[in-house]
């Protein structure tokens, strides 16, 4: 654009017409101006959530735990180090357990590396830019930023060459035929008009108008603002994207995978209720009733099995219940030394920690908690007494409650064993806890059902639990449960077919959601899937739109991930949806608009050059339409609201084109009945005998107000909320259009006549026309459209 404008703006130099040729270069000003004004606004929308979904380092800093962004962290800061993270700065162990780290971007080695205060140093040495795989510890920063290794090296962190995506590709190919026809048309301009009117240099100025006219340099640029600016009205909702392209994908999902603990429910645990062999105990009618005896042990070492300062909601529930009601009595054990940990592993639920008494004794006290089967698994019980607790897990399950189970053991030789197989456990009893679930959840699945998208329950947790909360929340056939072992033993056809019944998947471990996703995928859904910890990463990589959870999320679930949740919220997820399917109709809008608006301006710079009559389109002329139609696209219609029903219908099908015959065709309709409309005003001056400036400036004023017409039908029907940049749009268009038709300096630079009053009224009639005739066209197209979703 800036290249012809300047090839414009030469030509009438040469041809000694300077006044001409400063104005082309003061639109040029102006136009760049905006131009640069967007990129700027859509450049700053994505800066800010860079900048949010950097990496966080967790510090000690004055005895207290703070979350930071790793950019902030010093050298001597304490770190603290869990699974999933990337590590922020080079730093020395402290302390580890089980430190796994990921050192492939500093020596391509993928195999991961174990940590621990060993005689090396290197294994005590930890950088910037790893990644923990799993395990935890704790570390003193010794060098960030370009003195840390990852900085000397001066590797910046490996940013995956991203493909680009469909609508990009589409866009790209469109723009590409249209420029090529267009340089056609521009090279057959200049030669008629050269051959017809013996003028070199006016064929080159009409073929370079043209070319401004047609070229499509806005269908690239509004997808990029389109979706840059999506990306920071998610963000607005508390929803972070880190490729902005997922903006796209969101409108057309039709499967939300989402975890149950933490994004249905609160993940705010209470213990609810305690059973043992003997008798149960309902924690939550009787506040502060002491509680009997015979229940203290269950928390006594459900405690025990916890870590000392849990982060755990289940752990911390129970030494609330420790805090409040054991208070004065023997079982609560501040003074006791952690021997030993023995983590949860996806092949036994369960964990185990060993202790040992303040006063030394032979015995060491063992205590484990973990999914029920887990526990009864360690306590080698007989069947029969394996039966009733199930049968009690089962009825504490029903009623939505996660249930756990608690045993003791007692150890006496020196060395621990490497399993908690290897304890003698005792079975105390089990403990049903309460997660609640988000208020607004089972409103956002019933909105996620009338839009026809399906809703998964993923979780961990025991199927009948799983099963009750599926019910409370409104899920589809709550009583289809898959559990995690039941789908290793399914094929890939006919885990297939199972998923598209089955909503609930309980017991999962996070690898299997892969081959959740695989099946989906094979069935030809569009899916949405969440996940926070380092196992599901492949999945979210692998989910078209994968969703890490910003509260309890590690770096790498993140890094995977193309949408972070800051609030960990299902909602969240939800008004994304419904975001995504706004701005994917407004995109519409604006290309249809784009498509639509170029063939009345191409009309009517082509026509009459064939026709050897007076042109009506200067180039000062289409740089005016370009100062009204860039603005209208990139701003206007991508803030018009969503339509009161974008999520009462289905969502798009996959592979559905932007650019379809539908729009095209209505795109071609809606321009040649505008073109029509243009060419009869046109000839009608002509033939009235009139001269080249009332021709001009007429057919000029009905093409901006017939524009108006135009945008305004293509508006958003019943809307939800106002968009005063349309009329912010309209007001300026009038008033430009104004300015040029009276101020008598500006008019005869734009070569343009006195209008009369009945030329107003021939304009106004034509916009008439034109508008009514584009809106009966769009009112036939979405009658038949309800009328064919109504029989489908
Ligand atoms: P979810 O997918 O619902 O978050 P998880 O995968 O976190 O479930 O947990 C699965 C199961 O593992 C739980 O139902 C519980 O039985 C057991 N479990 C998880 N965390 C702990 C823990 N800290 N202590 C004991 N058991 C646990
Ligand atoms: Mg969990």
């Amino acid at each position: 654009m800036v290249a012809l404008l300047l090839g414009c703006g030469a030509i009438y130099f040469v041809l000694g017409d300077s006044q001409e040729a400063s104005l082309l270069l003061g639109f040029l000003l102006l136009i760049v101006g905006i131009t640069v004004y967007q990129e700027r606004k859509a450049e700053l929308a994505l800066e800010s959530l860079r900048d949010l979904s950097s990496p966080r380092a967790l510090v000690v800093r004055e005895g207290r735990k703070e979350r930071i962004p790793g950019s902030q962290v010093v050298v001597e800061d304490i770190i603290i180090l869990n699974e999933g993270d990337r590590i922020p700065a080079d730093a020395t162990i402290l302390s580890a357990h089980n430190l796994s780290v990921d050192e492939s971007l500093l020596t391509g080695e993928s195999v991961p590396v174990l940590k621990a205060i060993q005689s090396t140093k290197e294994s005590w040495e930890i950088y910037a830019g790893t990644t923990i795989v799993k395990g935890s510890g704790v570390g003193v920063v010794s060098a960030t930023g370009i003195s840390s290794k990852l900085g000397q090296i001066g590797t910046a962190l490996k940013q995956t060459q991203l493909e680009p995506t469909h609508l990009q590709r589409e866009t790209r190919r469109i723009v590409k035929v249209v420029a090529i026809l267009a340089a056609a048309l521009c090279v057959l301009v200049a030669a008629v008009f050269a051959l017809s009117r013996h003028d070199f240099l006016g064929g080159l100025l009409a073929s370079l108008t043209l070319a401004m006219a047609i070229l499509p340099n806005e269908l690239p640029a509004v997808l990029t603002i389109f979706l840059a600016l999506g990306a920071w009205r998610l963000s607005q909702r508390r929803v972070l994207t880190r490729r902005s392209p997922v903006v796209e994908a969101l409108g057309a999902a039709t499967v939300l995978c989402v975890d149950k603990t933490g994004t249905l429910t609160y993940n705010r645990m209470a213990l609810a209720k305690l059973w043992t062999p003997s008798g149960e105990f309902d924690l939550r009618d009787g506040k502060g009733e002491p509680l009997p005896e015979a229940f203290h042990e269950i928390i006594e070492y459900g405690i025990l099995a916890g870590e000392r300062d849990p982060m755990d909601p289940m752990e911390k529930a129970f030494q609330q219940v420790g805090n409040d009601l054991l208070a004065d009595t023997e079982h609560l054990h501040p003074d006791w030394t952690l021997m030993q940990q023995y983590p949860l592993s996806p092949k036994l639920l369960a964990l185990s920690h060993a202790w040992r008494e303040r006063e030394a004794s032979a015995h060491l006290p063992i205590a484990a908690k973990g999914a029920p089967e887990a526990i009864i698994d360690l306590c080698h019980l007989e069947p029969s007494a394996a039966k009733s607790i199930g049968d009690a897990v089962e009825r504490l399950a029903d009623s939505g409650l996660r249930v756990l189970g608690v045993a003791k053991a007692r150890f006496k030789s020196k060395e621990l064993p490497s399993e908690q197989h290897d304890f003698d456990f005792e079975f105390l009893g089990l403990v049903g806890l309460q997660d609640p679930i988000r208020r607004e959840v089972p409103q956002a699945v019933a909105e996620c059902y009338a839009a026809g998208i399906r809703v998964f329950m993923i979780t961990g947790d025991h199927p009948q639990t799983a099963k009750s909360i599926a019910s409370e929340i409104g899920l589809a056939n709550p009583d289809s449960v898959l559990t995690g072992k039941e789908l290793n033993t399914l094929s890939d056809k006919d885990l297939a077919e199972r998923v598209s019944i089955t909503n609930v998947y309980a017991r999962m471990a996070p690898e299997q959601k892969l081959r959740l996703i695989e099946a989906l995928k094979q069935n030809g859904e569009v899916v949405a899937m969440t996940g926070d910890g380092v196992n599901d990463a492949p999945a979210l990589r692998s989910a078209h739109i994968g969703i890490a959870m910003g509260a309890r999320g590690t770096d790498v679930a993140r890094e995977a991930a193309s949408l972070v949740l800051l609030d960990d919220d299902f909602n969240s997820i939800v008004v994304a949806v419904r975001l995504g399917r706004r701005i994917y109709d407004n995109l519409k809008r604006a290309m249809g608009y784009l498509l639509a608006v170029h063939i009345p301006i191409t009309g009517i710079s082509v026509i009459p050059v064939f026709f050897n009559s007076p042109l009506v389109l200067l180039p000062v002329h289409i740089a005016f339409l370009h100062l009204i139609i860039e603005p209208v696209c990139s701003i206007a219609f991508e803030a018009e609201p969503e339509a009161l029903n974008v999520m009462e219908r289905p969502p798009r099908p996959l592979g559905a084109k932007l650019f379809s015959g539908e729009l095209f065709l209505s795109a071609v309709w809606m321009g040649t009945g505008l073109l029509v409309v243009l060419l009869v005003v046109y000839g009608t001056i002509l033939f009235r005998g009139m001269g080249e400036l009332d021709a001009r400036t007429l057919t000029f004023t009905t093409l901006v107000m017939a524009n108006l017409g135009l945008i305004a039908s293509l508006r958003t029907r019943h809307r939800k909320g106002k968009n005063r940049f349309f009329i912010l749009a309209s007001a300026g268009s009038v008033s430009l259009l104004a300015l040029v038709l009276f101020v008598p300096a500006l008019r005869s630079l734009f070569h343009f006549s006195q209008l009369h009053a009945v030329d107003f009224a021939i304009a106004a009639a034509a916009t008439g026309v034109s508008s009514f005739s584009i809106w009966t066209a769009r009112w036939l197209v979405s009658r038949k459209r309800q009328g064919t979703s109504r029989a489908a």
